[in-house]
């Protein structure tokens, strides 16, 4: 394996499951709840809050160019417009919180029960967390909700419910989330993650169309340098290595200019002061494992059952690996299930 400086970074953070998810109109229920050592009526004002101090308009934008066609047509589904006026209104910057509000369910979250039993998980082995996220589809809370009773809420408002909790600054633990603001994350989650899906593979058409809606909005933008973009992105189109080297470029800047940037703080340890990585969510720890594949060239492969992409860590592994909590891949019990299936249908 080539020497990775990420390789040296360690991190001990755990994060908090909760015994179940529920979905929430607005904050208004929430406001009610006692829970742990805080109680309702303060995560629900500060849930609203939320809403209004993050402006949606200042990241609809990010929406337009940094999404996959399909996921802002999911967009467009729910919030019932034609998929080109929702483009106009986000790249205009019109499609206000206020707007969105209309609809609901706005939250989901735990519930008085949810914190009576929890368990934790270490980061470190949750090793297909980055390749399970990019499963999720915008507005599917079905499986929204099913992924965070195994993995947590991905991302959301940070509080320490849990009483016996001695360090909630290491440990992530999420117990609402606004669906805006999640599903936003995710699908700019989903362009990068597919991006690197076909970095790997060198899937350079994937690639060219990925990165053509991605430079003909930013070209759209600053009309001014049409002219400048296109000359330079005609010229990467034309050869394949330059293809990957550019989608390499755009997925570094991401990391690099983003919100997500890697936070490395000192931590005191045994008498020596070491650096850690430190992450708020688990889109950070994603983006962490992905950037960690790309630097150590991870092998990923196409699981036989559900076709989506997982890390191999062993040479025999055809389907993806077990979730946390669990001993063995729910993507092979259900292909071997098929098979049994199928052999019976036949005889
Ligand atoms: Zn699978």
């Amino acid at each position: 394996m080539r020497k990775n400086f990420l390789n040296d970074f360690k991190t001990k953070q755990e994060v908090v499951v909760f015994d179940g998810y529920h979905i929430y109109k607005d904050a208004t229920k929430i406001k009610g709840l006692s829970l742990g050592n805080n109680n309702g009526e303060m995560i629900g004002r500060l849930l609203e809050k939320r809403g209004i101090e993050k402006d949606f308009k200042e990241l609809s934008l990010d929406l337009t160019f940094n999404s996959l066609r399909s996921d802002l047509e999911l967009w467009a589904n729910y919030l019932e417009l034609p998929l080109e006026e929702l483009e106009v209104k986000l790249f205009d910057r019109t499609l206000s919180y206020e707007e969105l509000i209309t609809k609901d369910p706005l939250i989901i979250g735990i519930n008085e029960k949810s914190t009576s039993q929890t368990k934790n998980y270490k980061f470190e082995t949750a090793k297909s967390l980055y390749t399970e996220l990019a499963k999720l589809t915008p507005f599917d809370f079905k499986s929204l909700i099913k992924f965070s009773k195994v993995f947590g809420l991905p991302y959301g408002l940070q509080e320490d419910i849990l009483e016996q909790h001695s360090s909630p600054d290491i440990n992530v633990q999420i117990p609402f989330t606004d669906i805006y603001y999640l599903f936003y994350e995710l699908t700019i989650y989903r362009y990068y993650f597919s991006l690197f899906e076909a970095i790997i593979f060198e899937d350079t058409n994937k690639i060219k169309s990925l990165l053509e809606r991605h430079h003909n909005i930013i070209a759209q933008m600053s009309n001014t340098t049409i002219d400048n973009i296109t000359t330079a992105f005609s010229i990467a189109i034309e050869h394949d290595d330059s293809l990957i080297y550019s989608a390499k470029e755009l997925l570094t800047e991401h990391f690099h200019n983003n919100h997500r940037a890697l936070q490395i703080l000192p931590d005191f340890e045994d008498g020596k002061i070491i650096p850690k990585i430190f992450f708020k969510d688990l889109f950070e720890y994603a983006y962490f494992q992905m950037l960690n594949a790309l630097m150590n060239n991870s092998e990923l492969r196409k699981c036989e059952y559900c076709n989506h992409v997982f890390e191999v860590d062993f040479e025999g592994r055809r389907f993806c690996p077990p979730l946390p909590f669990r001993k063995r891949s729910s993507c092979e019990m259900a292909y071997n299930r098929m098979k049994k299936k199928q052999k019976k249908g036949d005889s």
